[in-house]
């Protein structure tokens, strides 16, 4: 099945705000095997509102608005919509009490232009809105579905999750899709689609797509059948001998990220987290709390950037530093050994490391702008990881240094390094 989006908003096509509700919405559709076949961008006119519409129902059989639900004059996508299908609006009288009471609760009256909210498409289903005073609408007929969306992130993600997708999953479709996510790290892109290539171009009945970030890969193989546990048939055995080839590259069957992996896996072994950064500044701190219930195996960590911060604040001798340099295997692995140390731990703790030089171009020591060493040191022994990244800037360097670190922390947790 195929759908088109239309973003509706004269300040999409500013520099200063950009759609990212089509982003979301694109991902969520092909979990569901909806293809997107086209994506716009339309001010906030009447006119080009409808000629998209119109446009997107002859191309697909889906097609979303988001935006131009707001009370103002500028938001037209009611009225554009109206135009479209050829119905009427309609005003129903329990969604004006609906907002009125949403007001009230908010101990404000409402203003007369709120009303145009609760106008509706005449033969369109209402879908709730518990985060905003925008209703959203569906409509179904011949000619396919229409949705009209609220703009704003916090109100349409939830939305579409409750009330789109399940209406999705009604609509007739002669195939079913399955989709299994891989998540791969220590591994660039071409290098994962030189080795899953083969297996997944054997296989017509799956679509397979890779999503590259800094040395994080996601394989998403999509099965496609008549029944839906034959697609998941088809997605599961592509996905099986794409994770044999990778090997222990891959961290996760699901949508996982890196660091709740490795959250489970602290926690399953009880072991405190400690952290002593460098050129990450914080990046896996910041990874590793975003995760929630992190602070069950997280102790905490050390911005240790300057040689001061490694001697005062977290204990590495001045004399190593002196001897082998800020940006060495020997300081890495006592930067780890002193973020296990300070993270104590009645059941074990691990120190994860992270020094090297993020550039642009050589620090004082002449070391090159790419060169980092991670080091994972648990209570058994230290490990160090020597890597030069090249390109891409300072940003890249770090957001590599911090996925190998953390890919460290994993391979060495479940006894791989
Ligand atoms: P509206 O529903 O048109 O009143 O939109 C309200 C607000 O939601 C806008 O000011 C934007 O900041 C935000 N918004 C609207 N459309 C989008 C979109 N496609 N992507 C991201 N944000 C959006
Ligand atoms: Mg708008």
């Amino acid at each position: 099945m195929e759908a088109v989006i239309i973003a509706v908003g004269s300040e999409l096509l500013t520099p200063a705000r950009l759609d990212t509700n089509s982003l979301f919405l694109t991902e969520r559709l092909a979990r569901r095997g909806v293809e997107v076949i086209r994506k716009v961008v339309v001010g906030d006119s009447q006119e080009r509102i409808a000629a998209e519409i119109r446009r997107g129902r002859e191309e697909a059989h889906i097609v979303i608005v988001t935006g131009g639900l707001g009370p103002t004059l500028d938001d037209l996508s009611r009225e554009g919509a109206a135009v479209a299908l050829g119905v009427g609006l309609v005003e129903r009288p329990e969604l004006v009490e609906w907002l009125e009471r949403r007001f009230a609760s908010f101990g404000r009256t409402m203003a007369a232009n709120n009303r145009r909210q609760a106008l509706m498409l005449e033969g369109a289903e209402t879908l709730p809105n518990p985060n905003g005073t925008a209703p959203g609408q569906y409509f179904a007929d011949d000619g396919g579905v229409l949705m009209l969306l609220p703009g704003p992130p916090r109100e349409i993600k939830p939305m579409f999750t409750a009330e789109c997708e399940p209406r999705l999953d009604r609509i007739h479709s002669p195939y079913k899709y399955y989709t299994v996510t891989l998540r791969v790290a220590g591994l660039g892109e071409s290098d994962v689609d030189h080795r899953v290539g083969p297996i997944y171009s054997a296989e017509s009945r799956a679509d397979t797509t890779i999503l590259a970030g800094p040395a994080d890969i996601q394989l998403h193989v999509r099965g496609k059948a008549a029944k839906a546990d034959e697609a998941k048939q088809i997605a599961q055995a592509v996905a099986e001998k794409m994770a044999a080839e990778l090997g222990a590259n891959v961290y996760a069957w699901e949508d996982e990220p890196l660091e709740a992996v490795v959250g489970k896996l602290l926690r399953e072994r009880g072991l405190q987290l400690g952290l002593a950064e460098s050129c990450t500044g914080g990046l896996i701190a910041e990874r590793v709390t975003g995760i929630a219930g992190s602070s069950d195996y997280f102790s905490g960590g050390f911005v240790s950037y300057s040689e001061r911060a490694k001697v005062l604040w977290l204990g590495v001798s001045a004399s190593l530093i002196a001897e082998h340099g800020m940006v060495s295997e020997q300081t890495a692995r006592a930067m780890a050994e002193r973020a296990r140390d300070h993270a104590g731990g009645p059941t074990g703790a691990v120190g994860v490391s992270v020094t090297g030089v993020a550039g642009p171009g050589p620090d004082a020591a002449g070391n090159p702008d790419g060169l980092v060493f991670m080091a994972v040191a648990d209570e058994a022994d230290t490990v160090v990881l020597r890597r030069e990244f090249r390109g891409g800037g300072r940003d890249r360097v770090r957001q590599l240094a911090a996925q190998y670190a953390l890919d460290l922390l994993r391979r060495r947790l479940l006894g791989l390094v």
